[in-house]
C-alpha cells in the first residue's frame, strides 16, 4: 500500500511528487507515468518560456502561480544547474487596434506587479532591427528553458529521496473505497494508494471519469505547430517576440521564439486536434474525434470561434498563410526560412456550456486530487501548482481516518511555497 500514488509524469506530477517526498519524508510515493520517459507530452512540446505574467487576470490563480513560478523556474535551476536565459521578451503592436490593446496589457502587467517598459516604434527598431511595428513593451523577466530538462531534474530529486518512478504504467482503471483507491494499470498491474493525485493533462479528464464522476468538464486537443527558421536566422531576434494577443482568444498567437539550444522557432498556431495526442496533421482517433462531435461544449466553443477556427486550419495547411502571421512583424522572413519543427497539443478544459475554462481547475474526491485545467503557463508555473497541490493534499489527510498511519510533516506547507516561491 502505498500512502500516495501521482499519475503523470510531466512537470506537474513531477513538481507535485518532488514537493511532497520532501513534506512527507517517510511516506511511500509512486509516480506512474503511461510512456516510457517523463515529459513526452505538453512539457516536452512546448516553447520553453518562462513566463512574466503579462496576460492573467490580476489575483487568478494563474497570475499569482506565474508571478511566483517566474522566480520559482529560475531558483531552481540555479540549483540543479539547468541552464536557462533571462533574454526579455518584446510584445510587438502592429495596428492601431493592437495599440489599444496593447495599452490594456500595459495596465494589466502594472496591476501584476511586473517590471516593463513601453517602447516607441524607432525605439523598438533600435532594440530589434528585425522587427517592425507601431511600438512595443519590453519585459525583461521572461525568458527560455528546457522543461524537459527542469522535470528530469525533478524527477532525480524525488528519486534521491526515496520515491518510486514507473514508466510504461498507465493507468486504466480506478476504483476509489472508504480508506483508499485502487488503481489498475492496462497491462494488468494493480497499486492502492491511501491517496491519489492526478496530473494527467491531455487525459485530466478520463481519470476523473474513471471515478464514475462526472468532471463537469472535457479536455478539448488544440494543437499548436511550430516552425524552426533556418540556423543562418539563429540571431534574427535579440529578445522573444509576441504579438499582441485578441483578448478574446486563449492562445497567445505565432511568436518567435529563441530556444534554449540556440535556435528559434515560429508559433505555436492552435487548431483543433482530431487526436489527443496526434502531433502530425494526419493523426485521427476514432474515439477522440466522436467525444468533440459528442460534447455540446465544444460544438459551442467551435461555433463560437467559426471565422478563427476555419482561418487557423487554412493557415495550418498553407504554409504561405501561416508565414504572413509572421511577417506582420518580421517581414523580411520568407517561406523557405520555414523549417519542420515538432508539434505540441494543449490540454484546454471546455465547460458544457461551450466556455474555453481560463483558470487552473481542481476536482478534489475524499481520496483523490485531479488537476483538470493546467494550460500554458503550467511549465513556468510548476513549482508554486506542485506546492498548492501539497497543500490540498494536507487538506485532505486531515479529513481522512487512516487508522495505524500517521504522517508527519516535515515542515509547514507554507514554508514550503515559501522556499518554492522566493
Ligand atoms: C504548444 C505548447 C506551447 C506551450 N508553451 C508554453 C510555454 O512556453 N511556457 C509555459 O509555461 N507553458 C507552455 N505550455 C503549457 C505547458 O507546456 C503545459 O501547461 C504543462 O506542460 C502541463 O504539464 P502537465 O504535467 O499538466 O501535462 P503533460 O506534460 O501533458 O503531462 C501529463 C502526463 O500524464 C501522463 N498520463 C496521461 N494519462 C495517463 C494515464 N492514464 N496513466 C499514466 N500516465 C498518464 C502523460 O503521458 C503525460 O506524461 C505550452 C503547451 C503547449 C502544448
Amino acid at each position: 500500500m502505498y500512502d500516495f500514488v501521482i499519475t503523470g509524469g510531466g512537470i506537474i506530477g513531477m513538481s507535485t511528487a518532488m514537493q511532497l517526498i520532501e513534506l512527507y519524508p517517510d511516506a511511500r510515493i509512486a509516480l506512474l507515468e503511461k510512456e516510457a520517459g517523463p515529459a513526452c507530452h505538453q512539457t516536452g512540446r512546448n516553447s520553453g518560456v518562462i513566463h512574466a505574467g503579462v496576460y492573467y487576470t490580476p489575483g487568478s490563480l494563474k497570475a499569482q502561480f506565474c508571478l511566483a513560478g517566474n522566480r520559482a523556474t529560475k531558483a531552481f535551476c540555479d540549483e540543479n544547474q539547468i541552464r536557462y536565459d533571462t533574454c526579455g521578451k518584446m510584445l510587438v503592436a502592429t495596428s492601431a487596434l493592437e495599440m489599444e490593446r496593447m495599452q490594456a496589457l500595459w495596465d494589466r502587467t502594472a496591476a501584476n506587479g511586473i517590471e516593463r517598459e513601453w517602447l516607441s516604434a524607432a525605439e523598438l527598431r533600435e532594440r530589434e532591427p528585425n522587427i517592425t511595428g507601431l511600438g512595443g513593451i519590453f519585459v525583461p523577466s521572461s525568458g527560455i528553458v528546457s522543461y524537459r530538462e527542469v522535470t528530469a531534474a525533478m524527477a532525480k530529486r524525488f528519486q534521491a529521496k526515496g520515491g518510486e518512478v514507473i514508466f510504461n504504467a498507465e493507468v486504466s482503471a480506478l476504483k476509489e473505497h472508504a480508506s483508499g483507491v485502487v488503481i489498475h494499470t492496462r497491462d494488468g498491474r494493480e497499486f492502492e494508494a491511501m491517496t491519489m493525485i492526478a496530473c494527467a493533462g491531455l487525459m485530466a479528464d478520463r481519470l476523473v471519469n474513471m471515478l464514475g464522476i462526472d468532471p463537469g468538464f472535457i479536455i478539448c486537443p488544440f494543437r499548436g505547430e511550430y516552425f524552426r527558421l533556418a540556423p543562418e536566422h539563429n540571431q534574427i531576434v535579440n529578445h522573444l517576440i509576441y504579438p499582441i494577443p485578441d483578448p478574446a482568444m486563449p492562445f497567445l498567437g505565432v511568436h518567435l521564439t529563441r530556444m534554449i539550444d540556440g535556435s528559434v522557432t515560429v508559433g505555436p498556431n492552435a487548431v483543433l486536434a482530431f487526436k489527443r495526442e496526434g502531433y502530425r496533421k494526419g493523426d485521427i482517433s476514432l474515439t477522440d474525434m466522436l467525444e468533440i462531435i459528442g460534447s455540446s461544449g465544444i460544438r459551442r466553443v467551435l461555433q463560437n470561434n467559426l471565422r478563427s477556427g476555419l482561418s487557423e486550419m487554412k493557415n495550418s495547411l498553407c504554409k504561405s498563410g501561416y508565414l504572413r502571421l509572421v511577417q506582420k512583424y518580421c517581414p523580411s522572413l520568407t517561406v523557405k526560412d520555414l523549417h519542420p519543427w515538432p508539434a505540441g497539443v494543449r490540454a484546454q478544459a471546455v465547460s458544457p456550456d461551450g466556455k474555453l475554462i481560463d483558470d487552473f481547475l481542481f476536482v478534489t474526491t475524499p481520496r483523490t486530487i485531479h488537476t483538470c485545467n493546467a494550460p500554458s503557463p503550467a511549465a513556468t508555473s510548476a513549482i508554486p501548482i506542485g506546492a498548492h497541490i501539497v497543500s490540498k493534499v494536507q487538506t485532505l489527510l486531515a479529513s481522512q481516518h487512516n487508522p495505524g498511519r500517521t504522517l508527519r510533516a516535515a515542515r509547514s506547507v507554507d514554508t514550503l511555497h515559501a522556499a518554492c516561491t522566493r
